[in-house]
């Protein structure tokens, strides 16, 4: 299958370059910035079929990928890390990464096998039953084919300053999207190096994860909570001077503050309208799934749980929902606070 290049030249030597993926989201964007010293941003998943499209769109915009000095990652998800260690290797490019995802893409099967044991379990919990294995079999299938492990060199943690191309940035870790995910700020231009943490044209949904961060073992089996960690991770970045935004899909925007406010509110829709479908008794995740996106819940468990559990988490927060003792079989079920 061929792909026609998309690259974007946006101006100050950074250089847009959206490589296919083959995943419901679309394209990725990795950015090129030429420095010196010459970094990649993100680096597309690990196939070769993205492998060549970056290397053609390198190409492009007239660079090679053995000149590429310095990789940074922005956070653990293979379509934004598969390629790193291809790409280190062949370049010799020094890889930066924000501190929680060193040991995670230090041996990325186990971290993979970790991760799809937590989903099991918790999708077992919350009432999927047999379909279990099928489901994170297909989920593993469908996703793990295309991470690597990564090697790093140099790990960056909240609130450190970090050069990247010769240019001042400075890294916040904004858990959410994923447990890793981190943004780097140009604070003279703010020029905000995204990753996923805040996308143009899709909420950018956190997932169902295993706790991924530098305070966690690093073969924990332990929920990540995803959905209050994102809003949490929004609302600081609501807060910032923000200019031109490079996301990790879809084009460069501007207006984060606006755009933060409609996730917020989205956000706080859906959490109503799965409170609503307790008002007549406690139900397992899946049944709140079923209620509001029919049987279709079931073919999807993987985004139907982490929907709903994520709401869970927010509601429980904010003492509307109690989740009861696991029952004889094991399943947990959620009831509105008196
Ligand atoms: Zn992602």
């Amino acid at each position: 299958m061929s792909h026609a290049l998309e690259v974007e030249s946006l101006g100050n030597g950074i250089h847009r370059l959206a490589i296919p993926t083959p995943f419901l989201v679309g394209r990725v964007n990795v950015y090129l910035l030429e420095g010196p010293p010459l970094t990649l941003i993100d680096t597309g998943p690990n196939s070769g079929t993205s492998l060549d499209a970056l290397q053609l769109s390198l190409r492009e915009v007239g660079h090679e990928m053995e000149d590429i000095e310095v990789v940074v990652l922005t956070h653990q998800h293979v379509d934004h890390v598969g390629l790193a260690r291809i790409v280190s290797e062949r370049a010799g490019a020094e890889v930066i990464m924000p501190a929680a995802l060193g040991p995670y893409l230090a041996d990325w099967k186990t971290s993979a096998e970790l991760d799809d044991e937590l989903a099991a379990a918790v999708m077992q919990t919350n009432g999927l039953g047999s379909g279990v294995t099928q489901a994170v079999k297909q989920v593993a299938r469908a996703y793990r084919a295309f991470g690597d492990s990564a090697p790093c060199d140099h790990s960056v943690g909240d609130g450190d300053s970090i050069s990247i191309a010769g240019r001042d940035f400075k890294a916040h870790r904004r858990p959410g999207h994923s447990p890793t995910d981190m943004i780097f700020v140009e604070e003279s231009t703010g020029l905000m190096i995204g990753g996923d943490h805040l996308l143009p044209k899709v909420s950018s949904n956190p997932v169902l994860s295993r706790r991924v961060d530098v305070d966690a073992p690093a073969d924990t089996l332990e929920r990540f909570r995803s959905l209050p960690a994102y809003v949490k991770s929004l609302r600081a970045t609501e807060k910032m001077n923000l200019g031109r935004i490079l996301p990790g899909h879809g084009p460069v925007f501007e207006g984060h503050a606006k755009l933060i406010q409609e996730r917020l509110a989205m956000h706080e829709d859906r959490a109503d309208k799965m409170l609503a479908t307790l008002s007549d008794g406690p139900k397992t995740a899946l049944e709140i799934a079923v209620s509001i996106w029919g049987e279709t819940a079931r073919s999807q468990p993987f985004l139907t749980f982490s929907e709903v559990i994520g709401h869970m988490d927010v509601l429980m927060d904010a003492a509307q929902v109690a989740a009861s003792p696991l029952d004889a079989d094991g399943l947990q079920r959620f009831e509105s606070a008196p």
